[in-house]
């Protein structure tokens, strides 16, 4: 059977956008609920993954596109590109996830030097016709043809000053015609070849350009960044042409059943009158807000907001839709589940609920701990008491404070040196992703909350302030002038994304209402804030207490000292799951260990440990006081030996100006011995971990005996202290059991000595695949496991995990060798598969034995779901991302159970 690779829009629902991609898929459901959409087709994805992968359409292509048309031109009486009454069609593309203005859309296929009569005079406006025809010639130069943009805006210009108007819609239909004779002389004199005229041909080749601009290098930008799969591709939506700009009873517009910037219920929306579909979004004339249109339109608004409450009953979810009206019919061009900010998706996720709507589980799925985490980034301080130079729209929420830059290669440029930037731009287009992506934040003077930029920045979590009108923008002196005031390019300003607020100069941030709620509670946090603040932060409380309530994998957190636990406890921490020892041995105490490390003999490096005992001991009381009954991993020290001394170079010169002056440098000539005794070339896989235990005896003793008696000084005072004893670096049950046998024998001592029944698990990290792969022998000597993910990353990889990132990350990514660095989120493939061996090994020889894992990957998203789906008892991860952890955990158990 032929695969079919073309689908009415009466075939398809939501559920395929794999097939449809997103846009299709909607077309498909809106048509299916009977909502006016103008008829259609969609060719699928795997069309264009063919074509891409073959260079050549696939074979049975042609003659469904065919098929389709024909069906299309039966069911509305009209034929593609007649000469007396034309059907027009749109090319737009739509992959499965959205890629706001990244690909290509060709308007108003099928006119031609004759049709364009036939629609002149059926919708008797000369003026609309030929403005058609010049529009089509354009986006198909540039999209299919390849021909510069600026070569038609430049004619476009040329005229209008020929002509003395100074906007658009005052040409006359004349000077229409005229461009229209340039344009095709612009095609020729690029391509060597006249303006296709026959409509199939506009068709086909305005297929192919979609299919193609799923390569271009900006739409693979964007998808890096996103993590959107390359190898995807877009289908092409092929759907009649309604026109929103045939007078003043048509218009377009794009609307939200709910304001995605805040959460506030009700619709939200930019409409145009007399406008065709891309100028709202490019946000090339501020638009009317959707009060306006039902002064200007009511039947057609009352219309759209019954289809829009229907969308959203039916989505059972925010909502955005493109719509258009013509003629006062109006169609529906696109909707999808809308993108929205951080505080949108809390607040609206248990709206929904209160609504009935959804339950707590779907809610919990409604959100991610990435927006968590957006929501706790800091806010401008309303004690700066400063006043706003300008207000735009808040499009993107956050505090942003930078230097003023105009341009995208500009912003880029001053961001790798170091510099925070906001890009001010009258308008943002697809060109200005990559200084978007450096910038701190966006400033744009025109378009609404729907504009290229405030879409993009909500999508990146960037903070955004858009169409803030009174900003007169201008890119080529690179200023802009707000009344009398100048910001000039360097200059620091702070925008608001949250109030759509800009600022010169550098405001104070304070923390967001999310962190008061999260250290404080939320009473505290509720009774400070207004009304829309305190319903988010009820939100969060909700969601994330649901999650608590759901999730199976408990979060600890990685902290090594009193203040830090105190901290993560306020934020949910169940436990310590990493405690690093070696900055025990830092500030004042680095020269006790340099004695420990220049002892000339075993009685003195007892001695120089000895000193030590009495600070680490006071350390982990405080530790064991701050988290009581809850489970305290330490880990026992890791470094290599040479960090707690100076560096080489500093002690030479030291040695030699000492001496050349005369003093007396035998201390920093001992120093520089040890330093070269114990230089490695590869000391991330030196002497570190349980080696430093095995070679230097005592050291590990003297760790675990501060351990025993702080544990009994704070059962002496009622505590409850439940510690775990962590070996890091093992590679071999051998290892193990040695350090076993004397941190046991130590145990037992004290236990003995002051008649106090000390219950410690000793476990070990799995941070080596000799580790993974022998879990089953280390498993005989460990009571748990905590994956270091961080040094398994390294050492699977063998990435040195200091250089490698600032050395070639950027290149391989960039490569598409991964789409995110595997030190960031956890390498499933590779690392995950021996995390994968070591739990199933592990768990066959002790079936009881406690899992987690301490490296940075605790508090990814993303490495979260695996360690769930694995089995893991706990993750562990920095106190900040502790509350993130603790919704992903959540969101995991409802998605997979
Ligand atoms: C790890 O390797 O993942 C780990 C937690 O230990 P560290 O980062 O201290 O090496
Ligand atoms: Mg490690």
């Amino acid at each position: 059977m032929t695969t079919q690779y073309v689908y009415d829009f009466s075939e398809g629902d939501k559920d395929q956008k794999d097939l449809l991609g997103g846009k299709g898929a909607n077309l498909a459901e809106m048509t299916r609920l009977g909502l006016p959409v103008p008829p259609g087709f969609t060719i699928t994805t795997e069309a264009c993954r063919e074509y891409l992968a073959a260079g050549a359409e696939p074979g049975a292509l042609h003659v469904q596109i065919t098929t389709a048309l024909r069906k299309l031109e039966d069911d509305l009486g009209k034929i593609l590109g007649d000469a007396n009454d034309p059907l027009l069609v749109s090319v737009r593309s739509g992959a499965k996830f959205s890629m706001p203005g990244m690909m290509e859309t060709v308007l108003n296929v099928g006119l031609n030097d004759k049709s364009v009569n036939g629609l002149a005079k059926v919708s008797s406006n000369e003026r609309f016709a030929w403005d058609s025809y010049r529009r089509l010639i354009q986006m198909f130069g540039k999209t299919v043809l390849d021909i510069e943009g600026e070569v038609f805006s430049e004619a476009l210009q040329h005229l209008k000053d020929r002509a003395g108007v100074t906007s658009d819609v005052d040409l006359s239909p004349e000077n229409l015609r005229e461009l229209v004779d340039s344009f095709k002389a612009i095609v020729k004199e690029h391509t060597g070849r006249d303006f296709p005229q026959d409509p199939r041909e506009q068709l086909d080749l305005a297929i192919l350009a979609v299919f193609n601009s799923w390569n271009t290098p900006r739409a693979a930008l964007y998808r890096r960044r996103e993590r959107i799969s390359h190898d995807l591709g877009t289908a092409v939506n092929i759907c009649s042409m309604v026109f929103g700009n045939l007078g003043d009873t048509s218009g377009t517009g794009v609307a939200f059943t709910r304001d995605p910037a805040s959460g506030k219920t009700g619709a939200y929306g930019d409409y145009l009158s007399n406008a065709q579909g891309e100028d709202v979004v490019a946000g090339i004339r501020n638009t009317l807000s959707l009060e306006d249109m039902k002064r200007i339109d009511e039947k057609s608004y009352t219309e759209l907001m019954a289809t829009m409450r229907k969308l959203e009953t039916h989505y059972r979810d925010l909502c955005d839709i493109e719509f258009t009206v013509e003629k006062g019919k109006l169609w529906m061009l696109q909707t999808r589940v809308g993108k929205r900010t951080a505080a949108a998706a809390f607040r609206i996720a248990t709206q929904l609920v209160d609504e009935h709507l959804i339950s707590m589980d779907e809610a919990l799925t409604r959100v991610t701990g990435s927006q968590l985490a957006q929501l706790m980034f800091p806010q401008f301080d309303s004690a700066n008491q400063v006043k706003p130079v300008a207000v735009g729209m808040a499009a993107s929420p956050g505090a942003a404070v930078g230097r003023a830059v105009f341009d995208s290669k500009t912003a880029v440029e001053w961001a790798e040196r170091g510099e925070r930037v906001v890009l001010v731009r009258r308008e943002t287009n697809p060109d200005d992703l990559e200084g978007m992506i450096a910038a701190n934040g966006i400033l744009t003077s025109r378009g609404g909350k729907t504009s290229h930029a405030a879409v993009v920045a909500r999508g990146m979590g960037k903070t955004c302030v858009c169409g803030a009108d009174e900003v007169d923008v201008n890119v080529n002196e690179k200023c802009a002038r707000v009344g009398d005031l100048e910001i000039r390019e360097g200059d620091m300003i702070s925008i608001d994304g949250s109030t759509g607020q800009v600022f010169t100069g550098e405001l104070q941030v304070v923390p967001s209402p999310v962190s008061n709620y999260l250290e404080h509670g939320l009473d505290h946090a509720v009774a400070t804030a207004d009304h829309e603040t305190a319903e988010l932060v009820r939100a969060v409380d909700r969601i994330l207490k649901h999650a608590d309530s759901v999730r199976r994998l408990r979060v600890r957190t990685n902290a090594d000292t009193a203040d830090d636990s105190r901290w993560a406890r306020k934020l949910g921490a169940e436990g310590i799951g990493l405690c690093r020892t070696e900055h025990m041995f830092l500030g004042d105490r680095r020269v006790l260990i340099e004695r420990v490390i220049l002892a000339g003999n075993q009685e003195e490096q007892n001695h120089a440990l000895e000193a030590l005992l009495p600070m680490q001991q006071s350390d982990f009381e405080q530790i064991l006081d701050a988290m009581n009954e809850l489970p305290v991993t330490i880990r026992l020290l890791d470094p290599p030996l040479h960090e707690f001394l100076p560096d080489r170079s500093e002690l030479m010169v030291e040695v030699a100006l000492g001496k050349e002056r005369g003093h007396d440098v035998s201390h920093q000539e001992l120093l520089l011995a040890a330093v070269d005794r114990l230089h490695e070339s590869n000391p991330m896989l030196g002497l570190r971990g349980v080696r430093l235990g095995i070679v230097i005896p005592g050291l590990f003793v003297l760790q675990v005996r501060a351990i025993a008696q702080a544990a009994i000084e704070r059962i002496r005072r009622g505590g409850h202290p439940k510690v775990e004893i962590m070996i890091p670096l093992v590679g071999s049950v051998m290892e193990l059991h040695l350090i076993r046998d004397e941190i046991d024998q130590v145990i037992k001592e004290i236990s003995t000595r002051e008649n106090i029944d000390l219950q410690f698990a000793i476990g070990t990290m799995i941070e080596l695949p000799r580790a993974a792969l022998t879990a089953q022998r280390i498993a005989e000597a460990a009571e748990f496991f905590s994956f270091g993910t961080n040094d398994l990353t390294q050492t699977t990889w063998g990435f040195s995990r200091d250089d490698v990132e600032a050395a070639f990350f950027a290149n391989y990514l960039d490569k598409g060798i991964f789409t995110v660095s595997p030190f960031e989120s956890l390498d499933i493939d590779g690392v995950g598969a021996l995390v994968k061996i070591a739990v199933e090994k592990g768990r066959a020889t002790r079936p009881g034995i406690k899992l987690g894992v301490c490296g940075e990957h605790g508090g990814d998203p993303e490495s979260i779901k695996f360690f769930h789906e694995v089995g893991l008892d706990y993750v562990s991860c920095s106190p900040f991302r502790v509350p993130v952890a603790r919704l992903e955990a959540g969101r995991v158990k409802v998605l997979q159970g």
